[in-house]
């Protein structure tokens, strides 16, 4: 039943959901995994492919109609063009994306699009060598511009993630989207969130929507809003030459009122909100032999219950320090950003 729109509690459809395929990561950006040492998800917990595949089609069942490859790095899940395969063409799916750190783009960008990968976003957060290895730890920007590359030519255009924290890369806004229209990237700036994993977040360290948006007027002599068409959570602005970046104010202006996603976990668990600290352990139902309408229940009742704003009421909080404290990041994973995907 394809479409069928399950509402939670407070009015949002089920639509959209992040699939991370492994926790696993090849850089240690300062931002998600600042810290010295990590504790893994157990590879027997990892769902196999075909947990997955059946997992995507109890969620399209249930409304979803679009899929994020995501992780840790997606591109360190093994054979993922034959996860891509299985999932591309289900019935009721209209999007299926990728979000990448890019390193091992350029070698496997063209079997995912043969497999079905239909847009991929790449995070990239300074186009200085020195300034990368600073922020996350390996000399790999080279790698990254030769998977954005890659990832051009053989889709025509992308998107770029930009994290932006104050006195570490704002002053490379420009750059970014100078660089972006190079390679035919729509660059997308984001807050820093202080989500589990952003030991390091304090709010001095967040740039505003407000402030980037001010500081590019100022540059480029003005900026004008484009009007928002889906529930994409970035605004988006059109310079006077028609390149259009866009921003994700998650921060400062979070927009829950709107968010149709939830994330699934490489192990199976399903989380409603990137700040949910509890989520719903569906690899167990799985492995316990649950059938395709005891998931769909499972789902169903998990979501119709849902009330979280995690955003919102962090904004509400006033005095704010990083999300969770790294004592329980090592006794639950699971709460880390590189586990739920972003
Ligand atoms: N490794 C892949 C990548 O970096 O694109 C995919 C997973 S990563 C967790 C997904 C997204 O989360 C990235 O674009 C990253 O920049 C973003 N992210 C991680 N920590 C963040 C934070 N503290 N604030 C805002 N965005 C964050
Ligand atoms: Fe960076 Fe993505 Fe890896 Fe996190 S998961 S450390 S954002 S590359
Ligand atoms: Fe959605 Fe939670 Fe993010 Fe708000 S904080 S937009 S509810 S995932």
């Amino acid at each position: 039943m394809p479409g069928m729109s399950l509402l939670d509690a407070c009015g949002r459809p089920l639509r959209n959901l992040r699939l991370s395929v492994t926790d696993r990561c090849n850089l240690r950006c300062e931002y998600c995994m600042p810290e010295e040492n990590y504790v893994w998800l157990p590879r027997e917990d990892l769902l196999h492919f075909e947990e997955i595949s059946l997992l995507v089609d109890v969620f399209i069942g249930l409304g979803v109609d679009k899929l994020r490859i995501t992780g840790g790095e997606p591109l360190l899940r093994r054979d993922l063009p034959t996860l891509v395969k299985m999932v591309a063409d289900k019935p009721g799916l209209a999007d299926l994306a990728m979000t990448t750190n890019g390193i091992l783009l350029a070698d496997s960008v063209d079997a995912l699009k043969a497999a079905g990968i239909r847009r991929v976003t790449v995070s990239l957060d300074t186009l200085r060598p020195e300034r990368f290895v600073a922020l996350a730890r390996f000399n790999e920007l080279e790698r990254v511009r030769k998977g954005i590359a890659a990832a051009s030519r053989a889709f025509g255009e992308l998107k770029i993630d930009t994290v932006v924290i104050r006195g570490v890369n704002d002053d490379e806004l420009v750059d970014l989207i100078d660089y972006g229209r190079s390679v035919n990237a729509e660059v997308r700036f984001i807050e820093y969130m202080d989500v589990g994993g952003a030991t390091h977040w304090s709010p001095e360290r967040v740039l505003s929507r407000q402030e980037m948006v001010a500081r590019l007027a100022a540059h480029y002599g003005g900026v004008e809003a484009v009007p928002a068409t889906s529930s994409a959570p970035a605004d988006r602005y059109r310079l006077a030459d028609g390149t259009v970046f866009g921003i994700i104010s998650s921060t400062t202006e979070p927009f829950c009122r709107d968010c149709d996603r939830s994330r699934l976990t490489a192990d199976g668990m399903w989380y409603l909100c990137l700040y949910a600290v509890r989520g719903t352990d569906l690899r167990a139902a799985l492995r316990d032999g649950a059938s395709r309408t005891e998931l769909e229940r499972i789902v169903t009742d998990a979501w119709q219950a849902r009330t979280d704003r995690g955003a919102e009421i962090r904004l509400a909080l006033g005095d704010r320090r990083a999300f969770v404290p790294l004592r329980s990041l090592r006794q639950d994973p699971h709460l880390e950003m590189h586990t739920r995907g972003g």
